[in-house]
């Protein structure tokens, strides 16, 4: 793989360009130059430095597929992806581990929804799972950890999302691809078969666009003159750290067993690859779309979300779970007894504040969120709309399978 090159106009593809750097935007270029097909390929990121959204704002966790469901983009992206990107760390010295993780049912009601798990990630094609069926057999595996019933997933582990966002930008770079950073996108249009992108940093032209805006991923659409149907919806995610002292009552990942109605797995332990371990994320809808803080509000993406009927029709669905997610989001007590369940001798003086990261969650004009990963595509453009967790882990396959969608098709 070291020694390829992009070999120069080799048919195909004309000069493509990819907007938006996050790990999904990195991978699609990298794939791109890998694929040989292209004459040239230039990634256009609006920040001073790539993947400084979602893409380093995050959990750190290479996810195996073992909650979605059988068929779908997400279950054979995240399978392939975790492979590929366990090999792309091996190969660039990224630090990981596959240090495996535990979902724990906490009561009676939480033992059938971990069946269903396992379930599915059997019908995933993950292979070693193990079924810990009483608290003891949980304690062997993480002594301070409170259950009735869990499943150990040997294949997942933690890892340096920024890491491997430098490497792909190294990796682009060595096969003949341009990264221009403090590149906002403002304009894409096609005139005479050609697309004409307006950045902060300049004009480009291309015969391919592929887009992965994140957080804007929907605006990004309509700039390209297409309406997009689903809308992003910012959903705040807050960690908290453990102090030092209480750092021994986690060993690696202990997760909850997620509410099969919402689409985040619910507050976990995660020991991070810099060392400590983070609990979180929580979701709460955030005022702005990069709104790290509960504090930052942007008038627009307000604005565009208190007149988003689907947003509405959310909230009344699942009225109670926002009230709460908003409460636990301002009481560290409560946050604090949400961490309980899993690990019951943690308390509140054990908790520093941690960072946040904002979800760019899809959501329909009825109110559903996009489960999948989304793609829209128009001639010789192609959009990433909804790409959330487990797309880090799944950014390298999910780079590969753009490159196969388009490939031959690109108008
Ligand atoms: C709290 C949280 C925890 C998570 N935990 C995990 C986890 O443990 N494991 C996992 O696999 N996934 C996790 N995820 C999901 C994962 O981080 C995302 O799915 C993934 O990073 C998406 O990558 P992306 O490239 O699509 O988006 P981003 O990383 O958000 O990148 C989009 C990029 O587009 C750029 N951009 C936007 N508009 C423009 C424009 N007009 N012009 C140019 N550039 C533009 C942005 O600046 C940004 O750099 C988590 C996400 C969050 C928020």
């Amino acid at each position: 793989m070291r020694s390829e090159r992009a070999s120069p106009a080799t048919a195909g593809l004309g000069r493509v360009v990819v907007v938006g750097g996050g790990l999904v935007g990195l991978a699609t270029a990298w794939r791109l130059l890998q694929s040989r097909r292209c004459e040239e390929v230039t990634l256009l990121e609006k920040d001073a430095k790539v993947a400084s959204q979602q893409s380093t704002h995050n959990s750190g966790v290479l996810h195996s597929g073992l909650y979605y469901k059988p068929g779908s983009e997400k279950a054979a992206l995240s399978v392939r992806g975790l492979r590929q990107m366990v090999e792309f760390c091996r190969e660039h010295g990224v630090r990981h581990e596959i240090c495996g993780k535990i979902v724990v049912a906490t009561d009676p009601a939480e033992v059938s929804r971990l069946d269903a798990l396992w379930e599915r990630g059997t019908h995933n094609g993950l292979v070693g799972l193990r079924r810990l069926d009483s608290p003891e057999a949980i304690r062997e595996i993480e002594p301070h950890a409170a259950g009735i019933a869990a499943i150990q997933v040997p294949q997942e582990g933690i890892v340096d999302y920024r890491g491997v966002a430098d490497a792909l930008e190294r990796e682009i770079g060595r096969l003949g691809g341009r990264v221009v950073v403090k590149a906002r996108v403002t304009r894409i249009e096609r005139i005479g078969g050609v697309w004409r992108l307006a950045s902060s940093a300049g004009d480009v032209s291309a015969d391919l666009v592929i887009t992965s805006g994140g957080l804007h991923a929907d605006r990004i659409v309509g700039l390209s003159g297409m309406k997009p149907a689903a809308r992003i919806v910012p959903f705040r995610g807050e960690y908290v750290r453990l102090r030092p002292a209480a750092e021994h009552l986690v060993r690696h990942l202990i997760y909850p067993v997620p509410d099969p109605s919402f689409p985040f797995l619910g507050v976990h332990f995660t020991r991070m690859i810099d060392g400590g371990i983070e609990a979180g994320p929580n979701a709460v809808l955030a005022f702005a779309r990069e709104g790290y803080s509960p504090l930052s509000i942007n008038p627009r993406d307000l604005a565009e979300s208190l007149t988003s009927p689907g947003l509405w029709r959310f909230v009344a669905r699942h009225a109670s779970m926002s009230a709460y997610e908003l409460y636990r989001s301002l009481s560290r007590g409560e946050f604090c007894r949400s961490l309980q369940k899993l690990v019951p001798e943690v308390l509140p003086h054990d908790l520093a504040p941690g960072g946040a990261g904002v979800r760019a969650q899809a959501m329909w004009p009825d109110g559903r969120l996009v489960d999948d990963f989304h793609f829209v595509r128009g001639d010789g453009i192609l959009h990433v709309v909804n790409a959330p967790s487990p797309a880090a882990t799944a950014s390298l396959a999910i780079g590969e399978r753009i490159v196969a969608q388009i490939d031959g098709n690109a108008g």
